[in-house]
């Protein structure tokens, strides 16, 4: 990173022992985020282990409100029910809190940001900035590149998810499984409602009245708050299928003037962070096994979407690693960004005592 402030910072990484959370400690790492002090927090259960960072064991402590006071930035990664109890009580204390879970992301005046298509909307945030779901984090680039050159009618999503999304049980659930299937052995389910070898589940997190999952509401309407079009239309299928790493996106999207394949390429390849992979000729496409460790955003098999009439329609496959950019890697390019424009609160060296009651 370049311009930040030179003051090392202290950092706090909530649910520092998950998938995400140890993403997060070794993204901040191999950035060279300027952290004078870390805290690795977690649940009681993980309290007094230890977690290797920057070359160093580091001892985990628990996730209380006293573990926030004097720290800079807190990542936290500890699911929804842990950010909506601890994340206020650390911005009380002066803390500014990224938060990835799905919390805070809708709420009006909470900034929900993707680095590189709304970093603006940083500068409002009062202690607590969201960090969008991983289907919508790779999306909203490229159809940044496509609302501003040809304008946004509507998106059509279909996502194949990998078992990381949901954590560390399900990428055991998944090996568990394929090895039980080579043994002859048949599939136990416990994470998932069916057994995710050799299946494809149509079904991320819980059902909504109107008939969609939450995962796939997430997609409509963190996209829509990201990309400033409140009234955009959008529709996504999100189905989980047994990919260990990164997301791929079958989308389909509706533009309000014509716009070529070629064209959207290099609109495509000027967004920082994409990356184009388009020769179907020799097979190449973006694939989740390429993408998984990667920060980039794979897009390819841009083509006009001929059931649109009038050139207004594109067809396109967007692959990532749902860890690191949709996930860790954002969080520290926000975090990034606050230091760089100087948008990390000033009250955090605010003394414990000094709080409200
Ligand atoms: P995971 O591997 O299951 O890890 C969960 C982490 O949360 C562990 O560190 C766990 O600590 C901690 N934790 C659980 N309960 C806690 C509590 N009461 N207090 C403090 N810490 C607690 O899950 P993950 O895949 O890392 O995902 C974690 C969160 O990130 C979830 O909210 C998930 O929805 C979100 N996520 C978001 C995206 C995205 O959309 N950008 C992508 C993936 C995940 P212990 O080890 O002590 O139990």
């Amino acid at each position: 990173m370049s311009g930040h402030s030179p003051r090392p910072l202290t950092v706090a990484v909530v649910g520092a022992t998950g998938v995400v959370g140890r993403m997060m400690t070794t993204v901040l790492v191999e950035r060279g985020f300027p952290i004078g002090e870390v805290r690795l927090l977690a649940s009681a259960r993980s309290a007094g282990t230890t977690l290797p960072f920057a070359g160093r064991q580091v001892e985990v402590q628990e996730a209380t409100p006293e573990a926030f006071d004097g720290v800079d930035i807190a990542l936290f990664s500890a699911g929804g029910a842990t950010s909506r109890d601890l994340a206020p009580q650390a911005a009380a204390r002066g803390c500014t809190v990224i938060d990835n879970s799905s919390a805070w992301r809708m709420e009006p005046g909470i900034p929900l940001v993707v680095s590189q298509v709304n970093p603006d909307d940083l500068r409002a945030h009062e202690g607590i900035i969201a960090n969008p779901n991983c289907s919508t984090m790779q999306l909203v680039p490229p159809l940044m590149a496509l609302r501003d050159a040809a304008g946004l009618e509507r998106v059509v999503v279909d996502t194949y998810q990998a078992v990381s999304g949901t954590g560390g049980k399900a990428i055991a659930e998944l090996e568990t499984q394929v090895r039980a299937h080579v043994a002859g052995m048949p599939p136990e389910p416990h994470v998932y409602p069916h057994p995710i070898a050799f299946n494809a589940l149509p079904e991320i997190d819980v059902f909504l009245e109107n008939g969609y999952t939450k995962e796939e509401w997430k997609v409509v309407t963190e996209s829509r708050k990201i990309l400033h079009l409140p009234d955009l239309r959008v529709s996504c299928t999100a189905v989980r299928v047994p990919v260990f790493m990164s997301h791929s996106e079958a989308v389909h999207v509706e533009t309000r003037e014509p716009i070529t394949p070629d064209r959207a390429r290099e609109l495509f390849a000027a967004v920082p962070g994409v990356v184009v992979r388009d020769d179907p000729a020799a097979h190449v496409y973006p694939l989740a096994t390429e993408a998984a460790g990667s920060d980039a955003i794979y897009v390819g098999r841009v083509r006009t979407d001929l059931s649109v009439p009038d050139g207004r329609g594109l067809a396109l496959w967007i692959v990532s690693d749902n860890i690191r950019k949709g996930a860790a890697t954002n969080a520290v390019e926000l975090a990034e960004l606050l230091v760089e424009r100087g948008w990390v609160r000033a009250a955090s060296r605010r003394p414990a005592e000094a709080l409200p009651a």
